[in-house]
């Protein structure tokens, strides 16, 4: 599945405001967004009025650079949530959330979503005792996250288990850093999913 491989501050630039995309740097002075860079672009300063259609544009481009997918992506996941029973966008972030990749994030057993992807690509977690390098997999209630054996021995998955102890898990994940195993207790609702965009535009945009 392709993906940007762009600078990714360029990408909160872009949407004026902090996507988390990074990890650490995120949380220092060195962030982008806290230098107050500008949008980019020859024309990123003079962009003044935003139509209707841009506010929901930008809304949707916003959840898609925070979960890191594709245009193409994105819209299959509107589709599923489209069809599902209850709110439309509450349906797209929850299924967004059950994205492997960012269970991982979630579980702190990565620094960014996108530093998650690259761990489950390159095989370091089983799902339920089986092999999971499928960033897209979506996990379900009861659903087992583990760091392979062959695994814990590697210095990164060393550093992300210091990291792990500190991350503070939304109540629908459990986890026990020590061990680097994660649980799924529960199907994450709108309150527990901390990603600031407003879904009603997105249902907006693609309704038109
Ligand atoms: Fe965005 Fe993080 Fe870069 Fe700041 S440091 S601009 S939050 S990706």
């Amino acid at each position: 599945m392709a993906r940007y491989t762009g600078p990714v501050c360029r990408l909160c630039r872009r949407e004026g405001s902090k996507l988390f995309l990074k990890g650490d740097r995120c949380y220092t002075g060195k962030c982008a967004i806290e230098r107050g860079r500008p949008i980019p672009g020859q024309h990123g300063q003079g962009r003044k009025k935003v139509t209707e259609y841009g506010t929901q544009l930008r809304e949707k481009q916003k959840a898609r650079r925070i979960y890191g997918l594709m245009e193409k992506q994105f819209g299959l996941y509107f589709k599923k949530a489209d069809r599902q029973k209850g709110v439309t966008g509450e349906n797209l972030l929850t299924l967004l959330e059950r994205r492997l990749d960012n269970v991982v994030y979630r579980l702190g057993f990565a620094n960014s979503r996108a530093e998650a992807r690259q761990l489950v690509r390159h095989n370091h977690f089983t799902l339920n005792g089986h092999k999971a390098n499928i960033p897209s997999i979506l996990v379900k209630v009861g659903d087992v996250i583990s760091v392979k054996e062959k695994s814990r021995e590697s210095e990164k998955i060393k550093q992300i288990k210091e990291l792990a102890a500190t991350r503070l898990l939304p109540a629908w994940l459990s986890s026990d850093a020590e061990q680097m195993v994660g649980n799924v207790v529960a199907m994450p609702v709108r309150d527990q999913i901390d990603v600031s965009v407003q879904e009603h535009l997105i249902v907006e945009l693609y309704s038109r």
